[in-house]
């Protein structure tokens, strides 16, 4: 079943075309991959899918809803949620209150932080902060200040937040991007976990094709902001276009 679709996504500034005329689909259930080289589009193709970029022309369908020019709060409650949005973690909070405001965000579809302050610690948003720190197993670290944490904790914790939503759909623009060895391992055994035991799709940008090609479904390859494959891991990999962009042809 197809759970997200764009049909002819643009997206110009200025003189340039960031995102070229991009149609292609997500299923449900499956883990999605879209590369490029630096500067192809990818970022902004995910951006105006959250509606934090306005297309300059085209359609995003998800869910049989069309989600085209709907802000980023109203996206997310559509059930599209994104991970590592810059600046989403309140250092001087738990780790915890963290993930409860989120949840609070989501469900009551607005961001008024004193508000949701007075509303986390609740007994059903605590729940679903403690099951979301599961999944990125952080339950240890549920009542420490979010700013101490580790960087790859950090990011684990920006999952969790893009968790507390409840999403359908999960966007993760470059997870691995400044992690080390190690927590670019465990991070991508939890995408792999995610999608395995929590049955979210998900549409994940990133550069380390090692990583790409061991969990993507099916990956979708920009160029200068245009489709040049798109396909399994093999029919891309085989890809004469493919390979001209990466080896510079
Ligand atoms: P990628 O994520 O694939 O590296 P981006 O989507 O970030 O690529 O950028 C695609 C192109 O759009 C680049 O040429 C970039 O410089 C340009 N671009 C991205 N965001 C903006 C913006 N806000 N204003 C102007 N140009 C932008
Ligand atoms: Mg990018």
């Amino acid at each position: 079943m197809t759970l997200l679709q764009t049909d002819g996504l643009t997206k110009q500034f200025g003189g340039l075309v960031a995102v070229d005329d991009v149609s292609f689909e997500v299923d449900s259930g499956e883990t999605r991959a879209v590369i490029g080289p630096n500067g192809a589009g990818k970022s902004t193709l995910i951006n105006c899918i959250t509606g934090a970029l306005e297309p300059t022309a085209g359609t995003v369908e998800f869910d049989g809803q069309n989600i085209t020019n709907l802000e980023p709060h109203e996206t997310v409650q559509a059930g599209v949620s994104k991970s590592f949005q810059t600046a989403s973690i309140f250092p001087s909070m738990s780790v915890r209150e963290n993930v409860e405001i989120a949840a609070l965000a989501a469900e009551h579809g607005s961001f008024q932080l004193n508000f949701l302050k007075r509303l986390s610690g609740f007994s059903a948003v605590h729940d679903t902060a403690d099951q979301m720190l599961g999944a990125v197993d952080l339950l240890d670290s549920a009542g420490a200040e979010a700013g101490s944490l580790p960087y790859g904790d950090k990011r684990r914790l920006e999952i969790a937040i893009a968790l507390a939503s409840e999403p359908d759909l999960l966007l993760m623009d470059e997870p691995t991007a400044g992690m080390s060895p190690d927590e670019t391992a465990d991070t991508v055994d939890l995408v792999e976990a995610l999608q395995e035991d929590l049955g979210l799709t998900i549409l994940i940008v990133e550069h380390d094709m090692e990583i790409i090609f061991r969990i993507a479904d099916r990956i979708l390859v920009l160029n200068r902001g245009q489709v040049i494959a798109d396909g399994t891991p093999e029919e891309v990999q085989q890809s004469e276009q493919v390979q001209e962009a990466y080896l510079g042809g």
